[in-house]
Formats: C-alpha cells, structure tokens, sequence
C-alpha cells in the first residue's frame, strides 16, 4: 500500500529502445524522406532544441538525465516490479510498449502487477481484427491512441469498427489530445482537442474513454465532452507543466477542484506517465497529487477511487489483493 491506498497508476510508457510510439515530438511531414542533407539537417536542429527544453524541464523537476544503454524487456520488467515494490504501489498501466506482440509478452511476466493496452494504428484496413486479437489473444485490455498523430479526423466513420470491438469487449480507450511531446512537439492538428471525440463518444455509451492530462489546453472542451458524454473520463498524469501555456492563471490544484466537482470522484484516474530510468516511477507526480486531494478533504473512499479503484474497474481488473498478500506474508 502507499499510505492508506491501493495505487494502481493506469498510465505509463514500458521503456523499450527505438520503440516508435515514443517518437510522436519529432514527427514531421519530412517523415520518411529525410535522405537529402537539407531534410537532416532541419531534424537533427529540432533534435537539439527538443534536447534543450527537456534538460531543462528535467531541471525544474528535478529529475535525472534518461539512461542510454539498451536493456531486455525481462530487464525492464524486472526493474518496473522492483519500482511498484518499493513505493508500494499495486499495480501499472503500460500504454505502449514497442507493439501489441512485445507488450503483451512483458505483462505475462507480471500479470498481476502489469496491465497492457493495445497501440496499433486504427486508421489501418485490419485495426479492429488487431485490436480484437490484441484483447482476445494476448491478453491486453485497452486501447491507447495519440489523437494528434493520427491521419485521419478521429470521428471518421471508417474507424467505427475499432469502437464496435472496444464496445462488444468492454475495453476502455485512453487517447491523448492536446500537445503531443516535449516543447517543439505538435500543438497543431485536426484532432488536437477532445471536442472531435464527442459523436464517437456518444454513438457507443458504453465504451469508457479515458483522456490524459486533464485534456492539456483543451481543459475547456474536455469540461465540456465530460458534461455531453458520462462515458468520457479523466486521467492526471504527467507533470501537467502546460497549465504554464495558459493565458490565465491555472494550477494542478485548480485542475483537481474543477474536474472534482464537474465530474465527481469516479471519472478522474491517476497517472503518472512515468517510463524511464533511473527516473523509474515518478513519485513527486503521486505525492503533489494526494497532497491536493487531501487538502481538499476528500474522504478516504473518494482518494481510493481516483488513485486506484477507477482504474481498476474500467480495465475489470481487481485491486486490493495483492496488497493483502503481501500483509499476509
Ligand atoms: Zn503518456
């Protein structure tokens, strides 16, 4: 347990070298045809000033530089589980991890620790039998989708059959909205606000969708899809540094307020979108978090929602066991 509660972060990245899904800052037209000297030049500055506004990110933070070196998946996994243990945390959502394959091959290795999404392209002719396997077959139990990297209008009828399987499973889908990476990243695209969502969200009701970052600069909008749509959930993760980017004064503990009584205690999940080491879990995302939530004299029932039983419903996973089984021992 971490203080009174079972923790279940339901959003973080399974660190893995040269794994695609975490590209999405770089990204540019360019892509794919970046062989002539002007095309490598233009990525490789990007590449710097994007390494410049990390470093300093991480400064403000207080976080170590991200290792290097490569390391196995078994490694990663090894050293994911001893993180979970030494804050005491019960459980952890990987939303990517290299691809539906690999991911589901590390949450076997703890599956009662590790929870994986699916990450494939849904724009893609056989995304739904994909997504379909990915739940049946290996074992994984959401969808994660960028919004702002995809080529497509996210409400476009042609995707209907991915939503149908995440209605017949009863999986939830976690999509990102708003900026996309680090300083330098996408602030510009078709689906960059959680408003294009509402006509998918209210076509399949009983689909639970979960967007990150409290809908980053479109906190308006996701207000907004959150009071059309009860199906449209909330998760808290990253460091939520965007409220800086806002043209009026907005802190994560006026986030949690708002979001608290417009939405209530069941649709708000805690993440903390951890991924690398040595950094590991990011522990200062969880304790901010409940220092607000607890100032705001939410009761113990209300805490234990948001930073775990939420996310164990929706994914239908159970919380509290593994907890009971280390106090037994
Ligand atoms: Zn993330």
């Amino acid at each position: 347990m971490f203080q009174d509660l079972h923790i279940f972060d339901v959003h973080a990245h399974f660190p893995i070298k040269g794994d695609p899904s975490q590209g999405g800052s770089l990204r540019t037209r360019e892509t794919g045809r970046i062989d002539n000297p002007a095309a490598q030049e233009r990525q490789k500055f990007r590449q710097e000033q994007l390494e410049r506004t990390r470093h300093q990110w991480r400064m403000a933070f207080d976080f170590p530089e991200p290792e290097t070196g490569e390391h196995s998946s078994e490694e990663q996994a090894d050293r994911w589980v001893a993180e979970l243990d030494k804050y005491g945390l019960e459980r952890i959502g990987f939303v990517t991890g290299r691809d539906n394959d690999e991911l589901s091959r590390v949450v076997q290795m703890y599956p009662d620790r590790f929870v994986g999404f699916a990450h494939h392209d849904i724009t893609r002719p056989d995304a739904a039998e994909e997504l379909e396997r990915a739940v049946t077959k290996l074992g994984l139990k959401g969808l994660k989708q960028l919004a702002p990297a995809m080529p497509k209008i996210i409400n476009d009828r042609s995707l209907y059959p991915v939503w149908e399987v995440c209605e017949r499973l009863g999986i939830p889908a976690l999509i990102h909205f708003g900026m996309l990476g680090a300083a330098g990243g996408v602030s510009y695209h078709p689906n960059i606000s959680p408003a294009v969502l509402e006509p998918v969200a209210r076509d399949f009701p009983t689909v639970d969708f979960i967007i990150p970052h409290f809908g980053i600069q479109h906190v308006t909008d996701l207000l907004f899809l959150c009071w059309s749509c009860p199906n449209v959930h909330v998760d808290t993760s990253g460091s939520n540094q965007w409220v800086r980017w806002m043209p009026y004064k907005l802190t994560l503990d006026d986030l949690f307020q708002r979001f608290f009584e417009t939405v209530g205690p069941e649709r708000i999940l805690f993440g903390s979108d951890s991924s690398w080491f040595p950094r590991g879990f990011a522990l200062r995302y969880l304790q901010d978090q409940l220092r607000i939530c607890r100032f705001m004299g939410m009761t113990h029932d209300q805490l234990q929602l948001i930073f775990g039983g939420n996310a164990a419903r929706l994914l239908n996973v159970p919380l509290g066991d593994i907890d009971a089984k280390k106090s037994e021992a």
